[in-house]
Order: structure tokens, then sequence, then C-alpha cells
């Protein structure tokens, strides 16, 4: 798995912050009521857990887990679990909330979660992580259920882990419920376009923002920022689409080629070189792996971690879009000067949202026992994307406002009609 390291939490903006200060605006430019503010602003639930799992060598080790629950008043909540040292109750707190808001932007029945275990999953044995995952959802049993909080992959997390959770709560459960997790293999009722999906949105996303900025796909010019499951798959099928991707990055470097990068080459090379870019002899590699970040492209995708577009670096950025992949990217005090530049940005919530678009569908096959073919998968995500992508942009017309603030309104206006109707405190 293709991972940029993050900034050391000290030197990064806190993240539950920067969701609430592009929040704030949103709520203000709705003139959203002051009690739904304040039912919004913090998450509904929050569970930390002590995970004490043997090692390889005999050892014990004891493991931070948290999975927090930022709001379940449009259906079961929804997200990943990420697996990473620099997890903290903080920034999950921050990613529950953009998951009520990105459910909300796409318009599907969830609300908001997401957990994370401190981890280097990369440091550790396939037994040992299993045995994490095990105990982890053994420790949120009450937390999980198809019909109240249902897990996907994320960082550091992918089928493998999806599945031994599916199978430590049907133990549990004595039965399978395959509907408790997304993001499963294929086998155990996981859905076809799945793996794709959020690079897929991205593409979608691109294309979109690229038509309303005048930008040819086939003249385009691309660079990628992070090679996972996101920005792999975003890079192929924007080239598939017509356009150059000039440059990509992942944890070993950034690699630049002015005539574009053959993407399935830097695929099948990264699938069989552990995961890692590092050699990749189709491009030239980057002094400085921040540079593909200033590099004069038509469209950057940032789509490895939080806050690599910040107050430091933000005045070198030369694209003319940026598409995030990743949740977070952009710090919010460097949003006025992107605006400032004219950049048009397609925000996270609404660019990375086709992953769990494709998790809510694989979720209805399940329920309904039953699989849809890839090319409906496909259409169906299409189609969602780009009806959230026109709604988002109305809005920021109708608003003068940026794409990111217009994402917010159209997800808090949908949430904040939702406790209209129920009420109930
Ligand atoms: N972790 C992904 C995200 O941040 C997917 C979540 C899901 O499929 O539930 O959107």
């Amino acid at each position: 798995m293709a991972y940029i390291e993050p900034a050391p939490i000290k030197d990064r903006a806190n993240p539950f912050e920067s969701m609430m200060s592009r929040f704030n605006i949103a709520a203000e430019a709705l003139g959203l009521d002051e009690q739904i503010y304040n039912v919004l602003k913090s998450p509904s639930k929050q569970v930390s857990v002590s995970l004490p799992i043997t090692m390889d060598d005999g050892s014990i080790r004891v493991f931070e887990g948290h999975r927090v629950i930022h709001s379940n008043i449009l259906g079961p909540s929804k997200g990943g679990v990420r697996y990473a040292m620099d997890v903290h109750l903080d920034e999950v707190k921050a990613l529950a909330a953009w998951m009520t808001w990105k459910c909300a932007v796409v318009d599907i029945p969830y609300g908001g979660a997401k957990g994370g275990i401190k981890c280097n999953p990369r440091e550790m044995s396939a037994g040992e992580v299993e045995r994490l995952t095990r105990a982890y959802t053994q420790a949120m049993l009450d937390v999980f259920g198809p019909d109240r909080d249902i897990p996907a992959p994320d960082m550091g997390t992918g089928p493998r882990e999806m599945a031994w959770m599916m199978d430590e709560y049907s133990r549990a459960h004595g039965t399978t419920v395959n509907a408790m997790v997304t993001g499963k293999p294929l086998v155990l009722g996981g859905s076809l376009g799945r793996t794709e999906a959020t690079g897929r949105g991205v593409m979608v996303s691109a294309l979109a923002a690229m038509e309303k900025s005048q930008i040819n796909p086939y003249q385009a010019t691309i660079a990628v920022q992070g090679f996972g499951n996101v920005g792999s798959f975003a890079a192929l099928l924007l080239e598939e689409r017509g356009s150059t991707v000039v440059s990509i990055s992942d944890i070993s470097g950034a690699y630049y080629n002015e005539n574009g990068i053959n993407i399935q080459e830097a695929i099948a090379y990264r699938n069989n070189n552990g995961g890692v870019l590092e050699n990749f002899d189709g491009a030239e590699k980057m002094d400085n792996a921040e540079d593909l970040l200033f590099l004069e492209v038509d469209v950057l995708v940032p789509a490895a971690v939080e806050d690599v577009i910040n107050l430091k670096n933000v005045d070198k950025i030369k694209a003319k879009l940026i598409v995030e992949g990743a949740n977070g990217p952009t710090s919010a005090e460097a949003d006025d000067v992107i605006n400032d530049k004219g950049i048009l940005v397609v925000p996270d919530i609404l660019a990375n949202a086709g992953g769990v678009t494709v998790s809510y569908f694989e979720w209805v096959q399940n329920r309904l026992g039953y699989k849809w073919t890839g090319e409906r998968v496909n259409r169906r995500s299409d189609r969602i994307m780009k009806d959230a992508f026109d709604k988002v942009y109305e809005t920021s017309q109708k608003h003068n406002c940026p794409l990111r603030i217009a994402a917010y309104i159209v997800a808090i206006d949908k949430v904040a009609e939702t406790y209209k109707y129920r009420g109930g405190f």
C-alpha cells in the first residue's frame, strides 16, 4: 500500500478544527439554526479501547483503538477504519464528521463514523494484524452492526482486514452477517467496482470540473500525489480518458515524465515491487517529493494524507484545478489563498465520495442477497457522482462561494432538514 509519511502531529493543523472552520462558514451562509449547530458540532459517540495483543515473539503489546460516530440521523453510520501510527482521537473525530458530510453530499442514507488503530501494519506480520483486527472487532461488537455502524477500509486497511472483521462479528452472532462491513473480498460478498470506486469518483469529478474550467481532458496534464488505492486508480482512469499523467508519487518519492507516465506499467511495477515505486524507471525521480505539488499542471490530485497543502507551501501551487482524492489534504488556513489564486478545488467530501457510494451498493447487494454486474455498479456510481457535482456547483453559483463551502452547505442542509422532521430532542 502506497503511503506518504505524514508530518508529525505537532506540525499539522488540528484536523477537527480544520473541519469546524469550514463547517462554521457554511453554517453561517445557510443560516443554520443554532440548536442544530450545537448538535452537529460534536460527535454523538466516541469509543476508545485498549487492545492487548500477543506478538509473534511472545510479548504482549497494547494498542490504542477508536471508533467515533459523528451522526446517525440520516441512517446507520458509515466510515473506514484506519491503521496508522499517527491515529489520534481528534483526527478520527474530524474524519467521522467528514463522513457525515460526504454521505449527505452524495445523498446516500448513511450517517458518518470513522475508526482507527494506532499501529504500523507494515511492520507487523499478517498474524499480528489479524489478532489486532479481531480484538478491535470484539471490542466494537456493540457499536458495529448492519443497521447501526458499518466499517470499511481506509489508510492501512483493505479487503483482508474487512474479511477478518466480518468473520469475527459473524462468529459472535452465530450467523454470517456480511452487511456489517464493506470493502470485503468479492467471494465474501464484496461488490464489483469497490476497489476502484474512490479513484473512479475522483476521475468523474475531475472531468466534470475540467468541463467547467474549459480544460480539454485530452490535452490536460495531471499530477497525482499518493499511489495507493485512490491515487493509482484515479491516475489510470484519467489516463484512459485521454489525459497525460506527468507525475506520480508514493513513500519512495515523486516521479516525473513530461511525455506522460504509463500508469499500467507503474501499477504493475508497484505490485511486483513490494507495493512501492522505488527505482521505477518509467519516469525520472524528482529531487524533492513535495515538488510534485508545485508542478505547472492542469490538474493536481492530492491522494495521500492530510494537510499536504498548507499555509507554508500554498503560494507555490500552480495547478489550475485541485481534485482532493485524500481526506483533508488542504488545511483550512490555505483555503483563502487558493481561492484568491482562482484555483478551482473539488473538495474531498465530494471528490472522494465514490468509495462510500459503492460501499453503499455493496451493503444494498448484501441485504438483497444479490450481485450486481460491474457495469451496473459503475453506471450508478458515475451518475451519483455527477449529480452530486452538479448540485454542489449550482450551490456555489447561488451562494457565490467556493465548491468546498457549497459542498458543506448541501450536506448540512440535508442533515438540518432531517432533524427538522425527526426532532426528538
Ligand atoms: N474510507 C473511505 C472514505 O474515507 C470509505 C468509507 C466507506 O466506504 O465506508 O471515504
